[in-house]
């Protein structure tokens, strides 16, 4: 027979004002298995708790019923103050009088006999729980961040010097991201290589760091704390601990024409290349599709010139396994293909750019050394037009969102234009102008007084070619939509920010959720921003959304932060509210009969098979399902398959429900 306690709280007048509490805790005292309860202002006040924790030891309850407000703000409390007088922690059941019921409802009869109800309906539950134990799981102090722009680059340092060891992998020959393509940042138009180089060297030479570049995540199989990452090496043709990057093959090197990625196509590389001159590592590697070794079987003249011998025309693929607690997601962003705006006459015309591509213009590392020059002859534009939103906010384009970063660094490119060709004319077509950070709105409009930047705000309908010359029809919508034509020697288009390619394939291998654009989705938007649906994966940068530098760096620094946090713990402490499969005596074993339906429904991967051998024979008699308790997250979407009902949850099991159900409908 259990010795139920129940607690009934006002919440001030929370509850109070439209619940007679004290008649409710009067009516559960005559509740089966009841043999104490009570009311008091404040519960979770710690006259509150030590009422609760007096009348466990006082009355030796084995049960307790605490009525408040939802279990999401005091479950805990109440939890900690029952295993603070002996009780198990799990023995003690919170029924949210206060959002289902107080909250909802107009003070009257009907209204306390509710959470009467409810009261009777976690009194019937608790009286058939079982005591739990917390889950202890044991904890690889060892994180990979997977991408190596800027975000993965803070998140990896911020770990590593927090004193822990780190897999950096990037899919590129060269860690650095869209930062490392940039000119200036904007608003304070510090020159991005140069605040970004140093953390790229810093990276390589850390000594909690190991770096894998061309590399990419094959498979992650386990769960929080006991990840096994595979990882795939790409072959590079190269053997880097013998290469001293010394570039005598990449100058050799037949084929000049390639357009190089890193210059977004405005410049050309050969099939030996390092993408950049800054590239960490600094080391070559061979693009296969473009050497004439591999698709004609010729040339070879890098293995001639190396001094080293460090050509390897036959090294393959290679994978790697690596057990880590931890994964930062830092898989960053892309833009949006240009395909998408054949009105912009992108492609068609050469002097129709993108933002990124004007980004390599303007940057001293750049095709034309920091020179503003037209793609088509090397001119200098003497008037410029630049594109907002080119593809961003227009459902039309499947994009309804705001790209968040293209206003600002179109009023950075217009500003540096101007700052580049004195007396050149720079337009600018906007929709809005979203400036919110710091310092921001100062700085565009800086962009229009002091660097006579013209703003017409607006929709551009098309771009087309005249006499030679490009013309920009638009509206200017503050003029009450007056068509406007204007000329130029270039345009620039802001295009979207949209997820990487790839993101959706590799949500799919981590088990991450993803919103309809394939960006990474957070576990909550605003309580839990760099965590993902699946503990021990984090998210850092603009893989999760468009985020400009800060924002990524603040982002990384909370996945680190993250990180580092559940690395300082001894092992994982984990509620015990996770699926069972029940276990009998020989000769049954369980009911379980192993058709596994369970396993297939597991969103988690954290169904198991278990043999279940003759002791004598050593024979498997049956297999039957398992969970992993590290894995199971306790969704119940096992419970509901299980066609023999043998799994059940923990702390929520048929009996449970069924019985707080059955209360609930009583008269
Ligand atoms: Fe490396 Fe040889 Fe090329 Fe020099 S020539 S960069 S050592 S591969
Ligand atoms: Fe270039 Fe390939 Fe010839 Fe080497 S073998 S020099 S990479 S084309
Ligand atoms: Fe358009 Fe500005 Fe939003 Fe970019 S940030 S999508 S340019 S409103
Ligand atoms: Fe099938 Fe149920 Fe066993 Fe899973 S627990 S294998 S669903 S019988
Ligand atoms: Fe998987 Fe959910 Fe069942 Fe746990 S409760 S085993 S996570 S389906």
């Amino acid at each position: 027979m259990s010795k139920i306690g129940v607690f009934v709280c006002h919440c001030g007048e929370n509850i109070a004002a439209t619940v007679d509490c004290e008649k409710v805790a009067n009516t559960a005292a005559k509740f089966d298995g009841v043999e104490f309860a009570t009311d008091y202002k404040y519960m979770c006040s710690d006259p509150g708790q030590n009422l609760i924790k007096n009348a466990i030891k006082e009355h030796h309850l084995d049960g307790v019923v605490v009525a408040s407000c939802s279990p999401r703000m005091h479950e805990p409390t109440f939890r900690k103050a029952c295993s603070e007088a002996g009780l198990n922690p799990f023995m003690c059941e919170v029924a949210n009088i206060r959002e289902h019921c107080s909250w909802v409802h107009e003070k009257g009869d009907a209204t306390t006999q509710k959470a009467i109800d409810i009261v009777r309906g976690l009194v019937e539950k608790v009286s058939r729980d079982h005591p739990l134990e917390s889950i202890h799981v044991p904890i690889t102090k060892k994180a990979l961040v997977i991408g190596g722009g800027i975000a993965g680059i803070q998140a990896s340092l911020d770990i590593a010097n927090a004193g822990h060891k780190v897999i950096l992998i990037e899919r590129d020959p060269s860690i650095g991201g869209h930062m490392s393509q940039l000119s200036e940042t904007f608003p304070t138009l510090d020159c991005s290589q140069c605040i970004l180089t140093p953390r790229m060297v810093e990276v390589a030479q850390h000594p909690n760091i190991t770096l894998y570049t061309y590399a990419e995540l094959e498979k992650l199989e386990g769960f929080i704390g006991n990840f096994k990452a595979t990882i795939r090496l790409k072959a590079k043709s190269i053997d880097e601990d013998v290469c001293t990057g010394c570039g005598t093959c990449t100058t050799k090197c037949p084929t000049k024409k390639i357009p190089s990625e890193f210059n977004q196509g405005l410049g050309n590389r050969t099939a030996i290349y390092v993408p950049f001159p800054q590239a960490v590592p600094n080391k070559p590697v061979i693009d296969k599709d473009h050497c004439l070794h591999y698709q004609k079987g010729v040339c070879g003249l890098c293995e001639k010139v190396c001094p080293t011998h460090a050509i390897h025309f036959g090294q393959d693929d290679s994978f790697i396994t690596e057990d880590v607690g931890a994964v930062v997601l830092a898989t960053g962003f892309n833009v949006l293909n240009t395909d998408f705006f054949p009105e912009y006459g992108y492609g068609k015309y050469k002097d129709v750019i993108t933002g990124l591509q004007f980004e390599r213009l303007a940057s001293a590392s750049g095709p034309t050394s920091g020179e503003i020059r037209r793609p088509s002859d090397g001119k200098i534009p003497q008037k410029i037009v630049f594109i907002a939103c080119a593809g961003s906010r227009d459902p039309a384009k499947g994009i309804p969102y705001c790209s968040k970063i293209c206003c600002m660094y179109t009023a950075k490119h217009a500003m540096l234009y101007q700052h580049k060709v004195h007396d050149g004319e720079s337009t600018v077509f906007y929709m809005d102008i979203r400036a919110a950070g710091k310092n921001y709105e100062e700085f565009v409009r800086r962009a229009i007084e002091e660097d006579g930047v013209n703003y017409v705000r607006g929709r551009v309908a098309r771009v087309y070619e005249k006499d030679g010359k490009l013309i920009v029809k638009g509206v200017d919508t503050l003029l009450g939509a007056k068509p406007v034509e204007i000329e130029a020697d270039m345009v620039v288009l802001a295009t979207a920010g949209v997820a990487n390619a790839g993101a959706e394939e590799l949500a799919q291998k981590l088990h991450v959720s993803y919103d309809p654009y394939h960006f990474f989705a957070e576990a909550h938007p605003k309580l839990r921003p760099v965590e993902t649906n699946t503990a021990g994966i984090y998210l850092a940068g603009a893989c999760q959304a468009p985020k400009d530098i800060p924002d990524t760096v603040a982002a990384a620094s909370g996945a680190a932060v993250k990180v580092a946090g559940l690395f300082s713990q001894p092992d994982l402490v984990r509620e015990p509210i996770i699926a069972k499969v029940n276990r009998m005596p020989p000769p049954v074993f369980s009911t379980c009969v192993g058709c596994f339906m369970c396993e297939t429904a597991c969103p988690y991967n954290a169904i198991e098979r278990e043999e279940i051998k003759d002791r004598r024979s050593g024979k498997v008699i049956k297999t039957i399902a398992k969970v992993n308790p590290g894995l199971c997250q306790g969704c119940g979407t096992c419970v509901s398959f299980c066609r023999s009902k043998s799994i059940d949850m923990q702390g929520f099991s048929n009996e449970e429900m069924f019985a707080e159900v059955q209360a609930l409908l009583e008269d």
